[in-house]
């Protein structure tokens, strides 16, 4: 008999297993949007987003309301790690009859509490600080929606005040402290409830003279969580094991679905003491289980906590005991009424059997004392008994530890995870086994975690103060964030704005007396058909001016375009020597190309892609205006650049080519895109630079003659702004980026817009934020000083996660593969960055992208609706072809440019197609239409 009663405490691992699995599903129900009402684990949002980093300070006020007690506590953290806060404290007893009076009564006493605390502990003449916030730690079921908002949903642990559930406790003990600060009140307020002797004169009250303002409203088990986080060490699971049970942990935030945060982590109170209020436990409830519920004051409910919960355990013996004498396995032949008297074993004597393992005679002296008359084997079996009670409740923990462990690891997408787990509570201080259980039944059931365990030292009340004051760093923090990215915010209107000014830049570059004033050249490039896919023939193309030099031949078919390139390297001394020897140099190239690809014998047409600015008279005849990117080749500026490339093949006596045409990247672009898809009219880079072209009505170029059909215009919109028009936009951040360029005051759209800036302008948020001690705990980043160590392509990884994560249930993955991401981009930067840190540096990134992708809409969307007036048409469909890395590796850059176009332009239906090798097969089919049309 008394094997099988141990043997029903005894749970399986296997058992433990599905156990764990229950707690998991539950816990993602407590979490869904669609579940949480049903969810018997509640998983409550906390509003808690951030844990202690060390650098809060001041003074901090809380007030628990406990059992019987009020404790108050006042806290001075100075920020130096707070590994040693100033302290006091002072405890007041609950009157007779408050917990179950009215709410306003017991309000009003705490309120007292706390200005009684106030006049005791500070002196209005030492304490400069007029306000002090403070924190309220308050055990009882709430619906929190705000830190400093919470309904409480049901009363618990013998409360019972009137006028209380439902309401906003927060806003009730705020109400009841300012009638306290009132003086004209005062009498009324201390006089109310009479449990202090009011004070005749307002001056001898100092928490009149001063603003005390409740901040954060939380849960005991909260409270643990952060005081064990303060030692320096993030902790970030707490259990409280002890009357009852609970656990909290911080959770990936967009899986709290019943809150609107998306980003960073929340603080979630499981209430895990309601497991198993929907049968799931049913098979390891035993008989004693059954007796203690029916007697408890809630049958049937909080089946998990009277499992484990200090409260019960002693119960859960006495029912034991009861059953085994009834089938006469103990006390045989001995008086054992005592025992049908509720509470008579107390969890006190429980741990006194467990913690004496050796000495029967300690058993014997409990149960004598109870009015027991035991045999040495009644005390033998008892201390069995005893154990088992306590290792089942060890042993639940443990399974509900290793669940909110795998959950995290999980969600996390980690392999494995270390981390923090704050404990305290009577069950954990009083049985030592209770630490190892915890530790081994955990890594058993889950393996891939790690947990050290962190003992709470005093309690909820210093880490009530440590969340105050985290919420005052944070709104702080919040408010100095938002006035370092607000200029770089734009609004709609800003918006509307750049696309207005936009359009009077093109106008004016296309007006043959304004063009030299302008800021957008509007270049006339000579193309003036698309490609209408009856193009045929071998062309050689030259790509000079992207990230690399290429040659290659592209043969068009009525079947297709099929291409074989080689990139060639341009030597820095080339790149900024003489011109004959750069052009010298790319006919060697050709020359180099053509035998390899036995392409020698025949004289094939070229054509040129010369992504630099040039002002075009003619298909194959183009001033070169400026070199950009790295070139500086003397004796070019102000020549034809094919004439140049002509007499190179001259000086080389290279007959196998012609140059029929010149044309830029955009053109390229526009072109290649436009062989697949007839509405293709537009071309778009953003890429290292950015830049667009598309097709004009001639009769609008003023610098070209003649009014006929259309011709592609290359805007170079990258020096949009060089005349001053975009000032007002320029942030400090763009300044410093576009002085330390090598063009400065040029290309100053391009310089908001493209690669080969955003990286940069994002470190020159970072550096100005750490100077400011609002990322890495303002620690010095000496590598963070180097210019253009913070790539463009670091913003793609770091904002990978973002919307995709939110916004759909795969999120999961992406969310957790970012932050591995980001973790190698900030240890090649030699950054140490908390969680927060990374959460910001993201908001950052985002901001940056954003900024870029709404000026490049504004520009196209200036476009779009030249192009919808200039055909006088009420809506305009129209391709866009887009090539550049930062568009088509950048995870929300085009989705944000196309968003804030259709918001900008709703006349216009455009589609993005994305170009392949625009460069090469555009310059081909450029040769090609030329060809066409010439024939
Ligand atoms: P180019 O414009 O010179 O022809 P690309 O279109 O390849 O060259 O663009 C190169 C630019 O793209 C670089 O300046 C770099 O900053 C940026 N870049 C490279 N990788 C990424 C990425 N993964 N995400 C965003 N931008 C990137
Ligand atoms: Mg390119």
């Amino acid at each position: 008999q008394i094997q099988r009663a141990l043997r029903a405490l005894s749970i399986p691992l296997e058992r433990l297993h599905v156990m764990k699995g229950h707690m998991i599903e539950d816990m993602c129900k407590g979490l869904s949007r669609q579940t949480h009402a049903q969810a018997k684990v509640r998983m409550l949002p906390t509003y808690i987003c951030s844990t202690p980093n060390g650098t809060e300070k001041g003074n901090f006020l809380v007030v628990e309301l406990c059992q019987s007690q009020v404790r108050t506590l006042l806290v001075t953290l100075y920020g130096d790690g707070n590994l040693s806060p100033q302290m006091m404290y002072k405890i007041y007893d609950l009157p007779e009859g408050i917990t179950q009076g009215e709410g306003e009564a017991l309000f009003d006493f705490i309120a007292q509490c706390v200005t009684q605390f106030l006049a005791e502990t500070t002196s209005p003449d030492t304490d400069s600080e007029q306000y002090l916030p403070l924190g309220f730690v308050f055990p009882f079921t709430c619906r929190q929606t705000q830190l400093n908002k919470a309904e409480l949903l049901s009363w618990s642990k013998g409360f019972n005040c009137s006028g209380v559930v439902g309401k906003d406790v927060v806003e009730l003990l705020q109400a009841a402290i300012d009638k306290q600060a009132r003086p004209d009140k005062e009498g009324e307020a201390s006089g109310g409830g009479g449990w202090f002797k009011s004070r005749k004169s307002s001056q001898s009250a100092p928490s009149q003279s001063r603003h005390v303002e409740v901040v954060a409203l939380m849960n005991d088990t909260v409270g643990t969580m952060m005081t064990c986080s303060m030692e320096g060490r993030a902790c970030e699971v707490a259990m409280v094991a002890d009357k009852g049970s609970n656990c909290c942990f911080m959770a990936e935030a967009y899986l709290v679905e019943t809150t609107d945060e998306t980003s960073g982590r929340m603080c979630v109170n499981t209430e895990w003491g309601c497991f198993g209020d929907d049968g799931t436990l049913n098979d390891l409830f035993t008989p004693y289980d059954q007796a203690v519920d029916e007697e408890s004051s809630n049958p049937g409910e909080k089946r998990f906590e009277k499992m484990v919960g200090t409260l019960y355990l002693g119960e859960i013996v006495r029912h034991m005991l009861i059953a085994l004498t009834a089938e006469k396995a103990m006390f045989t032949g001995t008086d054992a009424a005592v025992l049908k008297e509720k509470g008579v074993f107390t969890m006190q004597h429980l741990l006194e059997i467990v913690n004496n393992e050796d000495s029967i005679t300690e058993v014997k002296r409990i149960l004598e004392a109870l009015g027991l008359q035991p045999s040495e084997r009644d005390c033998g079996r008892m201390q069995q008994i005893c154990r088992a009670v306590v290792g089942r409740a060890a042993t639940f923990h443990a399974t509900g530890l290793a669940a909110i462990l795998s959950y995290m690891c999980q969600t996390r997408d980690l392999e494995s995870l270390m981390v923090n787990v704050g404990v305290e509570g009577e069950l954990f201080a009083g049985y030592p086994r209770f630490e190892e259980i915890l530790l081994s039944v955990s890594r058993l059931l889950a393996p891939e975690c790690m947990a050290t365990i962190l003992a709470s030292r005093d309690g909820s009340g210093r880490g009530a103060a440590m969340v105050t004051a985290v919420a005052l760093r944070l709104t702080a923090q919040r408010r100095a964030v938002d006035e370092v990215l607000a200029p770089l915010r734009l609004s709609r209107d800003d918006l509307v704005k750049v696309q207005a000014l936009m359009r009077d830049e093109m106008d004016r570059g296309l007006g043959k007396e304004t063009n030299p004033s302008a800021s957008v050249r509007m270049l006339p490039t000579y193309v003036t058909h698309t490609p209408d896919g009856t193009e045929k023939g071998d062309f050689l193309a030259l790509d000079l001016g992207g990230t690399n030099f290429r040659v290659l031949v592209v043969r068009i078919t009525e079947d297709g375009i099929t291409m074989a390139s080689e990139i060639y390297v341009i030597p820095v001394s080339i790149m900024q020597g003489s011109g004959e020897e750069l052009f010298d140099h790319i006919i060697d190239c050709i020359i180099d190309f053509q035998t390899k690809q036995n392409l020698v014998a025949q004289m094939l047409p070229l054509g040129f892609t010369f992504s630099f600015p040039c002002q075009q008279v003619g298909l194959d005849k183009a001033l070169l205006l400026t070199w950009t990117k790295g070139f500086s080749a003397s004796g070019c500026v102000g020549q034809d650049v094919v004439q140049l490339l002509r007499d190179a093949a001259k000086r080389k006596r290279h007959l196998g080519m012609q140059v029929v045409a010149l044309v830029n990247d955009t053109v390229g672009t526009m072109m290649a895109c436009g062989y697949d898809d007839p509405k293709c009219e537009i071309g778009l880079i953003v890429g290292t630079g950015t830049n667009a072209c598309y097709m004009e009505e001639m009769k609008n170029v003023g610098t070209v003659e003649g009014d006929q059909g259309r011709m592609c215009i290359n805007m170079e919109w990258g020096a949009f702004g060089d005349n001053g028009c975009l000032d007002h936009l320029f942030t400090h951040f763009d300044q410093v980026v576009d002085e330390t360029t090598i063009n400065p005051g040029k290309q100053r759209f391009e310089k908001l817009i493209s690669g080969m800036y955003l990286g940069e302008i994002v470190r020159q948020i970072l550096v100005v934020m750490t100077e400011k001690e609002l990322l890495f705990q303002g620690k010095p980043c000496p590598k963070l000083q180097t210019k253009d160590i913070f790539k463009t392509k670091f913003l793609s990884t770091i904002e990978l996660d973002g919307d995709s994560a939110a916004n759909n249930g795969i999120g999961v993955d992406s969310n957790g593969l970012a932050l591995r991401q980001i973790r190698a981009i900030l240890n090649e930067l030699e950054l140490d960055a908390s969680f927060e840190d990374c959460v910001l540096m993201r908001e950052v990134c985002q901001t940056v992208s954003l900024r870029a992708a709404q000026l490049c809409a504004a520009g196209l969307a200036a476009v779009v609706e030249k192009m919808r007036e200039n055909r006088g048409v009420d809506q305009l469909s129209v391709t866009v072809g887009v090539d550049g890395t930062l568009y088509k590796l950048h995870p929300c850059f085009s989705n944000n440019l196309q968003t804030t176009l259709k918001d900008l332009a709703p006349n216009c239906n455009v589609t993005f197609m994305l170009s392949e090798d625009g460069s090469g097969k555009g310059a081909a089919l450029v040769a090609a239409v030329a060809d066409r049309a010439a024939n």
